[in-house]
């Protein structure tokens, strides 16, 4: 395997129902487990109230993985591992057991109807930001610099869980 064929993949994890928490840890490891992903790295777990969703609070994280699979594939794996998660999606922005967005993928762009890249609502989002200026705080998203795209939703509450 050429090494220049494992890409850089940004994903966000989140869960408000059952133990988020503990969700969001087998996610990971289901990620890992798979031949053609690595952890690379992963930002603290938040908590954080829903923004365009329902419920309990949710717990949140992102986490930044190499992998060989092309990004429709690792849509397919995140779908995979939300689906032996119980994943229902009654109505949208329903409460979930676990959610998995792919956020970024090695600088790519698409537009199909099963994969937006990048996500199109991720730099509205303070439970995607703040994780993700945890691995990088001075990541440039397209949309603009990540301190001053958190500063634009410093109204929603995001909280860093306690170890
Ligand atoms: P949001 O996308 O606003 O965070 P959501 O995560 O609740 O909402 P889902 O019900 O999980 O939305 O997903 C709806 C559809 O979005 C999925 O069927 C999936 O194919 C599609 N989708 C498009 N782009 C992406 C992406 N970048 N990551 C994950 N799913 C995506
Ligand atoms: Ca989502
Ligand atoms: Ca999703």
């Amino acid at each position: 395997m050429n090494a220049s064929a494992w890409q850089v993949a940004w994903v966000g994890l989140g869960a408000n129902l059952g133990d988020p928490a503990a969700t969001l840890r087998e996610a990971l490891a289901a990620l890992a487990a798979h031949p053609e992903v690595r952890q690379d790295a992963l930002s603290r777990f938040y908590r954080t109230g829903p923004i365009d969703s329902s419920g309990p609070d949710y717990v949140n994280a992102v986490v930044r993985l190499r992998t060989t699979l092309p990004p429709m594939g690792l849509l397919d794996l995140l779908q995979d591992i939300e689906q032996r998660h119980g994943r229902e999606r009654p109505y949208r922005n329903a409460p979930r057991t676990l959610d998995l967005d792919l956020l970024l993928y090695d600088g790519q762009r698409l537009d199909s109807p099963r994969l937006t890249l990048p996500h199109p609502r991720m730099h509205q989002r303070a439970f995607v930001l703040r994780p993700l200026a945890d691995i990088d705080p001075g990541m440039v998203l397209p949309q603009g610099r990540i301190d001053d795209l958190l500063r634009a939703c410093a109204d929603q509450d995001v909280v860093p869980l306690a170890d």
